[in-house]
């Protein structure tokens, strides 16, 4: 092993924004960055599960805890999803510690619902924070980051987002909107040393703690997940545009697959139908890139 393999990931000098940090898994991730030596912006808007509410309690209280840990941090209660609450919390670090240089975008709330009974109301409140929020914020943080020519952003999309789930269609809309953006802020970000990357976890919280069984309490842990996330905003990790379930200590690279395809010149509804098997057929091809997938689909044609 190598000095630098051995060594320590620390984030002397560095500036992270964690959202949604009052509770959960964001919390758990401030206080890592927190304890690596980040000077920590602990943003939560402390209201409830369905985002009804507010309070400045759980953002203070995690900040006061880095705070007392030997750490620098100060708490925001700006609310991701406007355009005003993600440029203030953006200010916020650029005020208290002058540079911007990791966010991790965590902040979540939940209107789960059958989708027969899913109000618009419903649907656009979750897109709002998870989608919208990550969006302004990650735009807000953007700027600071390519002058700098250094950046990490940590998007946290959801297993349910990827695979969808019952009663989520508000909510699996917006995890699985965040894989696109990562990917996209993963190209956009490469010529600027920016990387974003997501995580699709699965933790024991306020979100899941009537879900999951009780004896997953500890398995499950928060800070099962954190360390991931630590990994992906250091400036040792290149990786860029990817996508990884994390939960109970196991963590696993999700790819974006295609089968190996089917192609006629004479495409008809009736054509398909006969060759479904076909164009059902799974050993996938892993495209990284939309242009690796084009060219699949030219390579069929040849
Ligand atoms: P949590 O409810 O404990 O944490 C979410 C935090 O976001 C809360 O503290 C809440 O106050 C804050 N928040 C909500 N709306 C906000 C807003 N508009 N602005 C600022 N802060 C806001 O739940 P958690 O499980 O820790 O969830 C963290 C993230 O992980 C969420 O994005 C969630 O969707 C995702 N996630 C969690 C799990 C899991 O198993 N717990 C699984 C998949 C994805």
């Amino acid at each position: 092993m190598s000095a630098a393999e051995g060594s320590e990931l620390r984030f002397d000098g560095r500036v992270a924004i964690v959202t949604g940090a009052g509770h959960g898994l964001g919390r758990s991730h401030a206080l890592l960055l927190g304890r690596r030596g980040a000077k920590v912006v602990v943003n939560d808007l402390g209201g409830a599960l369905d985002g009804t509410g507010a309070s400045s309690g759980p953002a203070a209280e995690v900040a006061e805890l880095i705070v007392k840990n030997g750490g620098e941090a100060v708490a925001s209660t700006d609310d991701v999803a406007t355009p005003e609450g993600a440029e203030a919390i953006v200010r916020t670090a650029l005020d208290a510690f002058g540079r911007v240089d990791v966010v991790v975008n965590n902040a979540g709330i939940l209107r789960d619902r059958s989708f027969g009974k899913m109000t618009v109301e419903e649907f656009d409140a979750v897109i709002a924070v998870h989608v919208r929020g990550s969006f302004l914020v990650s735009r807000a943080a953007f700027p600071h980051m390519k002058e700098q020519a250094y950046g990490r952003i940590v998007n946290t999309s959801s297993p349910a987002g990827l695979f969808g789930n019952f009663g989520q269609a508000n909510y699996s809309t917006a995890k699985m909107g965040l894989v696109g953006l990562t990917k996209t802020l993963g190209i956009e970000g490469a010529r600027a040393n920016i990387r974003a990357n997501a995580i699709a976890p699965v933790a024991w919280t306020r979100m899941t703690e009537t879900l999951l069984p009780a004896e997953f309490e500890s398995r499950f842990a928060p800070e099962r997940v954190s360390p991931l996330v630590a990994y992906l905003a250091h400036e040792s990790c290149e990786t860029s545009g990817e996508v990884f379930s994390v939960g109970a200590g196991r963590i696993a690279r999700v790819f974006v697959a295609e089968g190996p395809g089917w192609r006629t010149d004479d495409l008809t509804a009736e054509a398909i139908r006969d060759n479904w098997e076909s164009v059902m057929a799974e050993q996938p091809h892993l495209p990284t890139k939309l242009g690796e997938q084009a060219a699949a689909s030219l390579q069929a044609m040849l």
